[in-house]
């Protein structure tokens, strides 16, 4: 996963970006990408089938942040 596109891409679309949890603005995006599961009807989960994410996390608390990685051109 290209970090620095992703890292391009949320400077440009999420301009007041700032972490939910303490409120403060820096944040590491990890390098690979992560995916949902689906469930479907009857239960079972389809691990193949999900939304690629990129993860963004905050420097200070750890909390995580998803954006989708397919609008973003990176999946
Ligand atoms: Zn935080």
């Amino acid at each position: 996963m290209d970090a620095y596109k992703a890292e391009q891409w949320l400077r440009t679309r999420a301009t007041s970006l700032h972490c939910p949890a303490c409120g403060q603005k820096n944040f590491n995006i990890e390098n690979t990408i992560p995916m949902t599961n689906t469930l479907q009807e009857g239960g079972h989960v389809d691990y193949l089938n999900g939304c690629p994410l990129v993860a963004v996390i905050c420097q200070n608390c750890a909390h995580v942040l998803f954006f989708a990685a397919k609008p973003m051109g990176l999946a």
